[in-house]
């Protein structure tokens, strides 16, 4: 099976709406420059909540070869839970993806394998794919059990999904020690966990679920570094902070196979 590789620019929390604007255009014009083949690779915004309408209006208005999504979604579908945003609104936002259990998330606001597992399953019930983040902190990377770790919460987040939705899926494999800090994982180091991952998921729920799901890697991608890590036979994508609020860079991102 030949996985389309997904090219996801997080833009945490940066660009209100009018820059937003500005950036999406930008991108969408340098991909025409750059000839974009949408068959070689697929690309997609995950903006802030307060851009989502913005960008899908331009995007859709302006028929733009570009995938949106959140950064976030709630547990709940409705209700008493002051500054959630539900999985509900963000479908009828036509958002694509969403991300759930991003290391920033993990980190500042307690988020559990079992909190990304409840999220993930909101976003596949309202028909939208969820990019799953998991990885590791350096800590656990220099004691040597990185892998064991990382399985562990692939388990937790993919845990009562069926085959057919974890096949559909997105996983991020981002070392927490290598987002927004300049270090990034040698392509080996991505191809090892993303392999052991793959592998689990079809120790999990089998062997057409592994080979479809697409297993991106996160922390640090760049237009110098994406080439040998996208060369990795289980990486299948990339998701892109930093460099995804330069349009330029990240259209460079994106058109990576040209290269
Ligand atoms: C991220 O935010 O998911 C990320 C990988 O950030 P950066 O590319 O800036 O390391």
């Amino acid at each position: 099976m030949s996985r389309l590789p997904l090219m996801a620019g997080n833009w945490k929390m940066n660009l209100n709406h009018v820059e937003a604007t500005n950036v999406v255009q930008k991108l969408a014009w340098t991909l025409s420059d750059y000839h974009y083949d949408k068959k070689k690779s697929e690309a997609a915004v995950i903006v802030p909540f307060t851009n989502l309408r913005t960008v899908q209006t331009l995007i859709q208005g302006d028929r733009y070869s570009l995938g949106f999504g959140a950064q976030d979604v709630s547990v709940y579908d409705a209700g008493a839970y002051t500054g959630e945003v539900s999985a509900g609104m963000l479908a009828k936002l036509d958002c694509t993806y969403v991300v759930v259990g991003h290391s920033e998330r993990r980190e500042y606001h307690g988020e559990t394998d079992e909190v990304i597992n409840a999220k993930a399953k909101k976003v596949i019930e309202n028909s939208m794919t969820p990019i799953i983040c998991v990885g590791e902190k350096l800590d656990i990377r220099q004691e040597g059990t990185h892998v064991d770790y990382v399985l562990n919460q692939v388990d937790g987040v993919l845990a009562g999904l069926t085959a057919e939705q974890v096949g559909a899926l997105v996983i991020a494999y981002e070392p927490v020690w290598a987002i927004g800090t300049g270090e990034v994982a040698t392509p080996q180091d991505a191809q090892e966990v993303c392999g052991a991952i793959r592998a689990r998921v079809s120790d999990l729920v089998g062997a057409e679920a592994a080979d479809s799901v697409r297993i991106q890697y996160g922390g640090s991608v760049k237009s110098s570094n994406v080439v040998e890590i996208m060369a990795q036979g289980d990486v299948d994508g990339a998701l892109v902070g930093g460099a995804s609020l330069d349009p330029e860079e990240f259209a460079r991102i994106v058109t990576f196979y040209a290269r």
